[in-house]
């Protein structure tokens, strides 16, 4: 079964929630079912791999055996966190937390952005990234770009070098995909 249908199949659409007029996805029935998560996490480790015009300007043999393309992962709070961590685990490489305002206890940055409705802050610790870094960003959904913008900023804001951007759903209409460019993003269903 292919991956995006796989993952369509097991989202629920839930209109109307937040605001009138909004259709929430609610991706949880996808991370509760072992068979469509182990597929999510290796889908997400792999952002060359569905993109053929990411691989070919990775060129034939981007990385050598073993190396994943990247250092660390940097999950979103709060699902990319579940997402960042599986994924982590399973390349061998560290974890690290971009967080909502007021939780990080150490020194941080900070990056505001729009939300679909009102503004939002995120925060990362500022020895979580060291300068040069490869840094997966990963996220549940793909709305405005606000979100991932943030992250990206915060990771760049640090030294880090942003190798991917993955998530598992991306909303098209709503055009985060062009608000991240020049960083592709590498989305396991786009609907
Ligand atoms: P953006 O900043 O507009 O791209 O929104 C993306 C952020 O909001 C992500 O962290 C998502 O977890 C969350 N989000 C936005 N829309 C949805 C949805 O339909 N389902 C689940 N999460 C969503």
């Amino acid at each position: 079964e292919p991956l995006d249908e796989l993952i369509a199949g097991l989202t629920v659409d839930i209109p109307d929630h937040p605001e009138p007029g909004v259709v929430f996805r609610d991706l949880t029935p996808v991370f509760a079912d072992g068979r469509a998560f182990r597929r999510m996490i290796d889908g997400l480790a792999a952002p060359g791999a569905s993109d053929p015009r990411a691989a070919a300007l990775a060129g034939p043999a981007p990385h050598p055996p073993g190396d994943p393309g990247f250092d660390v992962v940097v999950g979103v709070e709060a699902r990319g966190f579940l997402l960042a961590a599986a994924v982590a685990l399973d390349a061998g490489v560290g974890v690290v937390l971009v967080r909502k305002a007021g939780k990080l206890p150490r020194e941080r940055v900070s990056a505001d952005y729009a939300l679909e409705y009102g503004t939002a802050t995120l925060e990362l610790h500022t020895d979580a990234i060291r300068p040069g870094q490869r840094v997966l960003i990963v996220d549940d959904v793909l709305a405005t770009g606000g979100t991932l913008g943030a992250a990206i900023a915060l990771v760049e804001q640090l030294g880090g070098v942003v190798a991917a951007v993955s998530v598992v759903v991306e909303l098209a209409a709503l055009a985060g995909r062009q608000r991240l460019a020049p960083h592709t993003v590498h989305a396991l269903w786009t609907t």
